[in-house]
């Protein structure tokens, strides 16, 4: 059967450049980058050259970028490392669980946390940052993208709330590296997470870019890899991958949005408002990363949406989550005001580099039909019809 994979945003195929630039380092090129002999040199020649290509994509200096296993870590490392009992924090009602769940941890640990609400479109307004600040915030931590609506944060503006508050601000700029051009000085942050997987890397593999000066407490305690910042031997085939990936990145962002893959998010987006009632695009009007559509589609779950077009070869999503047994809207869309069934009735299309116009005409066939099919045998939909 023909397999379409719209889910982009949960992970990426790797690009074959990137997949043929870390095969080697698997065998042939094996050393450990700390030893000093000929193997740990041209392990480590190649770990410093990825680090140089993923400080060109983030507009950093090469020492200021701190190689982890992957998003999760880089954003346990500078939410856990950057505060201290007592501490205050500021974080987003949207934020991913690695960070959610790390500032839930910090909260348990002798840390204020205050998580700031967001707009219907998604978007969080600096003045309530702003309006958040105490004296004892030492930690702003906001995403920079969404990684369920696309939504594109102020981080600029957060940035200099931050700054001005003399607060460390973090962004967690997993789903924007590779699909927006990404200037920590222009963000102003102290700390961004990356991750390998969601840009053609492969999975495990992620980078914490830490201002130069900007003490961190360590998350790991072992030898001095990473500059003290991050303990355990390098994993060199994944950084590899990661450089080569940034720099592909780089190169066809060509510091603007790529606007192919906007032009295929949009024609899909549009298709389906088109040719199906009753939907709306979640994150609408606000500023969104090239590759992300959040869709609704009411009177239908949107599970059941997901399983019946994955029968027909279309990967997608919901952000929906398995609470104590029961399935819950998205923690996201609820924060955007969505009703729970709303947000469960919505679904995310992401797209990737390899997204071709032919497959988005393929979903395009396949999605309202679906739909329809899934509407017959939903009882608040035909309640409707005969009401009107
Ligand atoms: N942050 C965001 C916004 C994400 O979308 C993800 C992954 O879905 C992560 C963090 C975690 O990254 P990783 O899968 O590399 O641990």
């Amino acid at each position: 059967m023909r397999r379409i994979y719209l889910d982009n945003n949960a992970t990426t195929p790797m690009l074959p450049q990137v997949f043929e630039a870390m095969r080697p380092y698997f065998a042939e090129k094996f050393g450990n980058a700390s030893s000093i002999h000929h193997h740990g040199q041209e392990t480590r020649a190649a770990v410093e050259d990825a680090r140089e290509s993923v400080a060109q994509l983030l507009g950093c200096r090469a020492s200021e970028v701190v190689f982890t296993s992957g998003g999760t870590e880089a954003d346990n490392l500078a939410i856990a490392g950057l505060v201290a009992p007592g501490d205050h924090v500021i974080t987003s009602s949207v934020e991913h669980h690695a960070v959610l769940h790390a500032c839930r941890h910090l909260g348990e640990s002798g840390c204020e946390v205050t998580c700031v609400p967001v707009d219907s479109r998604g978007l969080v307004d600096p003045a309530d940052v702003r309006r958040a600040l105490r004296p004892t915030t030492k930690l702003i931590s906001i995403m920079m993208a969404n990684n369920e609506t696309g939504v594109l944060q102020p981080v600029d503006e957060i940035g200099k709330v931050a700054a001005e508050a003399g607060a460390r601000f973090h962004t967690d700029a997993v789903q924007a590296a590779g699909k927006v051009a990404i200037d920590v000085n222009a963000i102003g942050c102290h700390a961004l997470s990356i991750s390998g997987h969601k840009m053609h890397a492969p999975q495990g593999v992620g980078a914490l870019y830490l201002r130069k000066g900007t003490r961190l407490q360590p998350l790991f305690y072992g030898g001095r890899h990473e500059r003290s910042r991050r303990a355990g031997t390098e994993n060199v085939p994944g950084i590899v991958a990661l450089g080569k990936a940034a720099n592909l990145a780089a190169e066809s962002l060509g510091g603007s949005r790529d606007p192919k893959m906007a032009e295929l998010r949009d024609r899909l987006e549009q298709g389906i408002l088109a040719q199906v009632e009753e939907v709306a695009v979640n994150g609408v009007g606000a500023p969104r990363v090239p590759n992300t559509t959040n869709i609704r589609f009411d009177h239908i779950d949107g599970e059941a949406l997901v399983i019946a077009l994955d029968l027909k070869g279309l990967a997608v999503s919901t952000g929906a989550a398995c609470s104590s047994g029961a399935i819950e809207g998205s923690h996201v869309l609820v924060a955007m005001g969505l009703r729970n069934a709303q947000a469960k009735g919505s679904v995310r299309f992401s797209l990737g580099r390899q997204t071709t116009a032919e497959e988005i005409d393929f979903a395009l066939a396949l999605v309202p039909e679906t739909v329809a099919r899934l509407r017959e045998l939903s009882p608040t939909y035909k309640r409707q019809a005969v009401s009107t």
